[in-house]
This record gives C-alpha cells, sequence and structure tokens, in this order.
C-alpha cells in the first residue's frame, strides 16, 4: 500500500497525514468498536489524531487503542478554559495524559474559549511551562468565532486553529484559511462535512485538497466511513465541472441561516437539543430518518414548545441566528412529518 500524503501543520513542523482521523464520534461506539476503527486508521497510516478532554471517554479510547505505538502518532487534544479558573487547563491536562497513558501532548489547544488567552494569561503561561518541560509540545486554540480565530493568528502565540471550513465556507473563512498560511499556523479544519449536512464526500474531499495547508480531521463513527476516506485518499478526486456543480448544489440547498450543530448555545434552561433540533429538517432529510423518529426526539422536539424565550441561544450562536424562531419552525416541521410516518415512529 502507498503511504498517504502527509502536510506539514504549519510552525509546529509536525508532518501529519491530509486525511486525519476526528474523535469525537468514537464517544458514541463501544470500547471495542473504537479501538477496532482507531487501528485500522494507524494501520493504514492515518498518524494525526484529534480529540478533547470534553469527548467523554475518546482520550480513554485512544490510550486504550494506540498507547503502544504513542511515538509513531500525532495526537491533539483540547482543554476547556474559563477566565478566572486558570487551574481548569491544569486539572485538564492531567487527566488527559493518564487517560491516553502518555506522558506528552503533542498539540493541546484551548477548547473554544470565547475570547484569546493573551501571552499574560495565567493558563497560557502554564502551557509555556509545560511546553519547556517537554509535556506539551506545541500549543494550539479551536474556535467558531472569526474574531478569536483572527487574534489567535495575530498574536503569535499559536502554532495551530482549529476552526470549520467545508464546502459551504464563506470569504471570511477562506481568508481565515489564507491568513494562516501566511503566518504559518496550522490550519487544522474541523466540521469538514458541517456536522453531517453534507453529502458528497467525493465533493468535500477535492475541494479541500485545493487548500495545502488545511488538515482535515474527518470525523469516524463506522468503519464505511473511515474506508471511505481512506479511498478517497489512495486515489483523489481531481476538481473538475461535476464536482464544481456538486458543490454548488449544496451551497444553495444549505444557503442562507441553517444551524451548524456547533453546540455553543448551550445549554438551555429547558432543556432543549438545539444542535440537532434547530436542523431537525436537514437531518431527516439529508440521512436516514427513522433514528428521530424514537420516543427520545419525539420528548426533545416537545420541549421546544417551552421555550421561555431567554435568547441565551440567540445571544450566544456565532452564526447570528434567530435560534428561537429557527426552533419553532423546525418544530413545525418536525410534527407533520410525524404524523406523516406515524406507522414508523416508536411510541
Ligand atoms: S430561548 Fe428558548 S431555546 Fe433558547 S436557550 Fe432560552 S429556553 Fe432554550
Ligand atoms: S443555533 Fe447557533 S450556536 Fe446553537 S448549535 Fe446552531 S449554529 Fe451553533
Amino acid at each position: 500500500m502507498s503511504e498517504m500524503k502527509k502536510v506539514r501543520l504549519g510552525r509546529t513542523g509536525l508532518m501529519v497525514t491530509k486525511t486525519s482521523f476526528g474523535a469525537l464520534p468514537i464517544q458514541r461506539i463501544s470500547f471495542e468498536a473504537a479501538g477496532e476503527l482507531l487501528r485500522a486508521a494507524y494501520e493504514a497510516g492515518v498518524n494525526f489524531f484529534d480529540t478533547a478532554n470534553a469527548y467523554t471517554d475518546s482520550e480513554e479510547k485512544i490510550g486504550a487503542a494506540l498507547s503502544d505505538v504513542r511515538e509513531k502518532i500525532i495526537i491533539a487534544t483540547k482543554s476547556a478554559y474559563q477566565k478566572g479558573d486558570p487551574d481548569m487547563v491544569k486539572r485538564n491536562l492531567e487527566l488527559s495524559l493518564r487517560r491516553m497513558k502518555t506522558d506528552y501532548i503533542d498539540i493541546l489547544q484551548f477548547h473554544n474559549p470565547d475570547f484569546c488567552p493573551g501571552e499574560d494569561d495565567p493558563a497560557y503561561q502554564y502551557l509555556l511551562e509545560m511546553k519547556r518541560q517537554g509535556v506539551v509540545r506545541h500549543i494550539g486554540i479551536t474556535n467558531h468565532r472569526l474574531f478569536v480565530a483572527h487574534e489567535a493568528i495575530d498574536s503569535g502565540l499559536y502554532e495551530t486553529l482549529q476552526f470549520p471550513f467545508s464546502v459551504l465556507a464563506g470569504e471570511k473563512d477562506t481568508e481565515v484559511v489564507e491568513k494562516c498560511q501566511k503566518a504559518d499556523v496550522g490550519f487544522i479544519c474541523m466540521k469538514a462535512m458541517s456536522g453531517g449536512l453534507i453529502r458528497e464526500p467525493r465533493a468535500t474531499f477535492a475541494f479541500l485538497q485545493r487548500y495545502p495547508n488545511v488538515v482535515p480531521i474527518y470525523g469516524v463513527q463506522r468503519m464505511e466511513e473511515l474506508r471511505q476516506w481512506l479511498e478517497l485518499d489512495a486515489n483523489p478526486p481531481v476538481w473538475d465541472d461535476e464536482l464544481a456543480a456538486c458543490v454548488e448544489r449544496e451551497r444553495k440547498e444549505l444557503a442562507g441561516d441553517f444551524c451548524r450543530s456547533c453546540g455553543y448555545c448551550l445549554p438551555c434552561p429547558k432543556n432543549i437539543p438545539i444542535p440537532n433540533a434547530a436542523r431537525i429538517q436537514f437531518l431527516m432529510t439529508r440521512s436516514p430518518y427513522k433514528p428521530y423518529l424514537t420516543k427520545e426526539w419525539r420528548a426533545g422536539m416537545d420541549r421546544v414548545d417551552e421555550c421561555i424565550h431567554c435568547n441565551h441561544c440567540k445571544n450566544h450562536c456565532p452564526f447570528g441566528l434567530d435560534t428561537p424562531s429557527l426552533l419553532a419552525s423546525q418544530k413545525v416541521w418536525y410534527d407533520k412529518f410525524y404524523r406523516e410516518h406515524l406507522d414508523e415512529a416508536e411510541r
């Protein structure tokens, strides 16, 4: 088998596979299934695995499956950080090391803070000290907010930026990619399939190949998904009119106000499952709808009626969505669909 294509991840100097592994979805599968998936990716040549302290048991699964080949892989993980609690990063880092049975993290990223920690920030200082001690090799940041992304690049303090990028990206997102390239900041691409909304992996793959500095971490939960990305890596589709037209179709269908499922509007005081409820129509029409006809989903969508219009979600949505209105219209759509598919619904 030929070696997988590698990319230099900005000034980290790390050579990572252009097709890398996003370990968020392995939370949803068993230890055994996750182990098989991680191992299969590694055996196929994938050398870069991105996880987070907050992804429940994802780090433990990585530790269980890959700690014997630790030196051969590159691990990026993330720690939440709230101002006023600098020890949070220390606690999380210690936990990540234990869970992954390792004594160093290749890239430690601040996990989507709503500000860009500066040089004097105590948590940043702590990470610098960890870097001096070799416990953390590189410091990165992840974010959904354009202004934090720009600040992080301009600050010169971060070696990597993890940011959403897909065929749906607008000019402003592309500017971030280009700016990273100029500043030699590694660009780790999250949400390459826009949280499951994009249906065309071939188009996604070909599109991202056009950006040499972009390293997608494809979220993988099933062996077929892994095989699909490996197959595309081995035989990359050439960007042509057909793929361009396909991307155009996706863009048209998903144009405008749609929920990207980032979850930054949570928590909702009424426990409404906003990240999926606000895009239920897309989910149910662009992927199998049966999983959303369960009792649990019926109850989740019913909670939309309990919205107290506190606007917490609206005020925290980085995409400027009017989330309560979006939820209300999605609920109307769901109710109609549910009525029409009553015979298939779990009751
Ligand atoms: S406005 Fe409604 S949906 Fe949004 S956070 Fe408040 S209760 Fe939840
Ligand atoms: S409503 Fe906005 S903040 Fe909430 S999940 Fe959707 S895109 Fe993210």
